[in-house]
Parts: structure tokens; C-alpha cells; sequence
């Protein structure tokens, strides 16, 4: 499918808060073994917000700003590591796509490569310290690869969420080396990490949108 509209990136946002929603307790779930247990709760009140957000701009507002405004709402509504994180993904996605009427799959690319900066600059996690870094790597990678190899926009958006996925599911056998669950050193292995986790949920949301 062809370029994403703001209206589309709006959709997103509330599908990934419907599925942030739906998926709140496991994401706790997650938390509560390697860290205090309020993930899904702190994303499941970021995404309210940021739909809140969103559904209050004025019906011609671009893209930028329908992603910069969740990224506000989320930083300021979610508690926790995650929420300046979030936020700050979905502001620099924002900042990365300029005043583009129409985000097509190189300028989707370029937008999720700015997240990922975003996220390494402020969190400083690499790859492999058991975060949501390890979802978004394999995740932009995955996004560029299919792109290169000439894919439409849908079909980059889902490799994104299948690598996020499968990026996520490589956490379990790490050890932690950012945020709380770095705290249980050795015992932070053998659980998924509830970052990477919600990660992957967050950009199949956006997979799932491109497809309409
Ligand atoms: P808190 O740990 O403050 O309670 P959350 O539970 O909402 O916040 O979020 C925890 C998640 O945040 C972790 O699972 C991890 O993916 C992510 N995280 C924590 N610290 C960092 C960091 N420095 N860089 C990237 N991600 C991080
Ligand atoms: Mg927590
Ligand atoms: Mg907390």
C-alpha cells in the first residue's frame, strides 16, 4: 500500500493503545519477574493520553504533529523509564518526517530510524542489554532491508513488527545491563523483557494499520 496520511498515523496510535489496553496485564506480568510490575499500567495510561491528544489537534494537522503530540502526551502521562523513552520516539518519528503531507515507506523508514536514536541517545542501552532497544534494532533493520529490496510500505511495516517480534523473544536468555531488571543481575535471565515486548505489540499495531 501506498504513503501513510496523518489520519492513518492517528489510527495507529489508537490501535496501539487498543492493544496496549488488551495486553496491559502481561506486560505487568513481565515487569513484575524482573522489574516492579507497572509497565502495562504506565503504557496503558501514556496511550489513553496520547490518544486523547491526537483526537484533540485540528483535522488538517500533518503527520509531524499528530506524532509529536503523542510523544507529549506520553511522556507526560506515563510514569516509569518507559514513558521519556516512548515519548521521545514518537517526538523525534515527528521531528523526522518534517512537513510531509504523506509519509511514504522511505520517509516511514527514516522516522523509525530517528525513534531508535532517540531512544539509544536518551536511554544509552546497546544492543543486548535486555531493553526495547533489542525490539527496535532488529525492528529498523528488518524495516531497511525489505525496503532495499524494494517492498511497499505495508510489507516493510510488517517486517518491522516481525522483527521487533522476534527481537523481543531474543531477551529472554539476557542478562539486563539498563533499568530496573539490571538491578537482579544473573536473575534478571529467563523472562522476556516487557520493553521489547510492548515494542513489538506497538509496531505491529502499526503494521496492522497499513494494511487497511
Ligand atoms: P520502570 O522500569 O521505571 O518501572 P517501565 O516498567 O514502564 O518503567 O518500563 C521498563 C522498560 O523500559 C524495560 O523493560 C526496558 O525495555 C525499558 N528501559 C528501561 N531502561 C531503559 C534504557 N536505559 N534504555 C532503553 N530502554 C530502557
Ligand atoms: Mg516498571
Ligand atoms: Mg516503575
Amino acid at each position: 500500500v501506498g504513503p501513510v496520511n496523518a489520519a492513518d498515523l492517528a489510527g495507529w496510535i489508537r490501535h496501539a493503545a487498543t492493544l496496549v489496553s488488551a495486553d496491559a496485564e502481561r506486560l505487568t506480568r513481565l515487569d513484575a519477574a524482573i522489574g516492579d510490575g507497572d509497565h502495562g499500567l504506565n503504557l496503558d495510561r501514556g496511550f489513553t493520553a496520547a490518544v486523547e491528544a491526537v483526537d484533540a489537534l485540528p483535522g488538517d494537522a500533518p503527520p509531524s504533529k499528530v506524532l509529536i503530540a503523542a510523544g507529549r502526551a506520553i511522556v507526560s502521562k506515563t510514569g516509569g523509564a518507559s514513558g521519556p523513552l516512548y515519548g521521545t520516539a514518537l517526538r523525534r518519528a515527528g521531528k523526522a518526517v518534517a512537513d510531509l503531507p504523506d509519509v511514504d515507506a522511505a520517509a516511514l523508514g527514516a522516522a523509525l530510524t530517528a525513534a531508535l536514536e532517540g531512544v539509544q541517545e536518551l536511554g544509552q542501552a546497546a544492543e543486548g542489554d535486555k531493553t526495547m532497544v533489542d525490539a527496535l534494532i532488529p525492528a529498523v533493520a528488518a524495516y531497511e532491508a525489505a525496503l532495499a529490496g524494494g517492498a511497499d510500505l505495508t510489507s516493510c511495516a510488517r517486517a518491522a513488527a516481525d522483527g521487533a517480534a522476534q527481537g523481543a523473544e531474543a531477551t529472554v536468555p539476557l542478562q539486563a545491563r539498563k533499568g530496573r531488571a539490571s538491578y537482579l543481575g544473573a536473575r534478571s535471565t529467563g523472562h522476556m523483557d516487557p520493553g521489547a515486548s510492548s515494542t513489538a505489540l506497538i509496531l505491529r499495531a502499526l503494521a496492522d494499520v497499513t494494511v487497511e
